[in-house]
């Protein structure tokens, strides 16, 4: 079975074909991503209206860029999956419609998929797939949560923030520090060159003995150390800033992980989301966790980031279990809200 698969929830436009041979692990055949990240970076932030409408100009152009390094045509494809959500209504709307139709057209099925799993199962795209049971350590944009992941489509939140995300507080964090959005890579390049203990910024919710988390605090004390700085902060000073704000994120990422661990008797760890292409964060688990014979598990780190390949791989699974319900009416829904417990 061949699978083609779209993601457009943000501001990547993400395409790829994936194999399923029998319960063998499946393949990826080829894939082609656009981000979108230079266009939005003027404002300072996504503006959907404008996502969308990338996203009409580049799925096309990306599809036949996948189909020609995989050496395929169109009808060597077997079926559709695409991200239905969580994500922006009008950019989820672009990437379903144009699998929907395509699907139509080629009449095979359609499959959508949960953004979140595609990031979740994202390890798997690598040679050294993870086994279940693990503990998922969840941590994007949007999102930062602690799973029990027994199975594919077997979600149990253990904890997840109450109000932002990690990589929320990234790029809030960075952003007033000057750096460009998403500001999340660039803070932590400039906190090699700063002292992680420069600054005592808050860890709020570390002792609540629970895997929850709680960044908003983060970024009213980064705030309060911007404006001591004043007018023209030396670099040494926002370089300081920025890797105490990275420590303390990090920290509060590690201390909960180990705890869902410990809460859930499990031995392995799968980081997955944009932030877990974070160094800091990779190091730190990895050295906790060695300690603690427990295995740990991270997407490629260019596939950390939105990307069809974990689209078509959580479509993948799916298939390869049986667990696959297309459809082949044409019809489709979006899911801009969608919680992954209940996909
Ligand atoms: P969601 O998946 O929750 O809908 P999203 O798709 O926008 O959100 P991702 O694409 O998984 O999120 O990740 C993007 C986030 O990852 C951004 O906040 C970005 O700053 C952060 N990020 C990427 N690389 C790094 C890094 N090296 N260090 C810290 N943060 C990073
Ligand atoms: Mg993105
Ligand atoms: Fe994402």
């Amino acid at each position: 079975t061949r699978i083609l698969g779209f993601e457009s929830s943000c501001d990547e436009t993400g395409v790829a074909l994936i194999e399923v041979e029998g319960g063998r692990p499946p393949r990826l055949l080829a894939q082609a991503l656009h981000s979108q990240i230079a266009m939005h970076q003027a404002y300072g932030g996504v503006v959907p209206e404008l996502a969308s409408r990338d996203h009409v100009r580049r799925v096309l152009p990306l599809t036949r860029e996948v189909m020609a390094q995989a050496g395929l045509a169109l009808s060597d494809v077997d079926l559709i999956a695409y991200t239905q959500g969580p994500g922006l209504a009008g950019a989820l709307l672009v990437g379903a419609g144009v699998a929907v139709s395509l699907a139509a057209a080629l009449e095979v099925p359609a499959l959508p998929i949960h953004h979140l799993e595609g990031h979740l199962l994202s390890p798997f795209l690598s040679a050294d797939a993870p086994e279940f049971p693990f503990v998922a350590l969840l941590v994007s944009g949007g999102h930062t949560q602690l799973m029990r992941v027994s199975d594919v489509g077997l979600y149990e939140i253990l904890g997840e923030t109450i109000d932002d995300a990690a990589g929320e507080a990234f790029d809030k964090s960075a952003k007033l520090l000057g750096l460009p959005y998403p500001g999340g890579p660039h803070l932590a390049r400039l906190a090699e060159f700063g002292n992680p203990q420069a600054y005592a910024l808050p860890r709020p919710l570390l002792h609540s003995g629970k895997p929850d988390f709680s960044f908003a605090g983060l970024k009213t004390a980064v705030l309060t150390q911007v404006k001591k700085l004043g007018d023209a902060p030396c670099d040494q000073a926002k370089a300081d800033l920025a890797a105490s704000t990275q420590a303390a994120i990090v920290e509060v990422l590690v201390k909960k992980s180990l705890l869902a661990l410990k809460e859930s008797g499990l031995r392995r760890l799968v980081v997955a989301g944009g932030v877990g292409a974070n160094a800091q964060l990779r190091e730190q688990l990895n050295a906790v966790c060695a300690r603690r014979g427990v295995r740990v598990h991270y997407p490629e780190l260019s596939l950390c980031t939105d990307n069809g390949a974990m689209i078509a791989m959580a479509a993948a699974l799916r298939v390869q279990r049986g667990m696959a319900k297309p459809r082949r009416d044409g019809g489709f829904e979006v899911r801009p809200r969608w919680d992954l417990s209940a996909a």
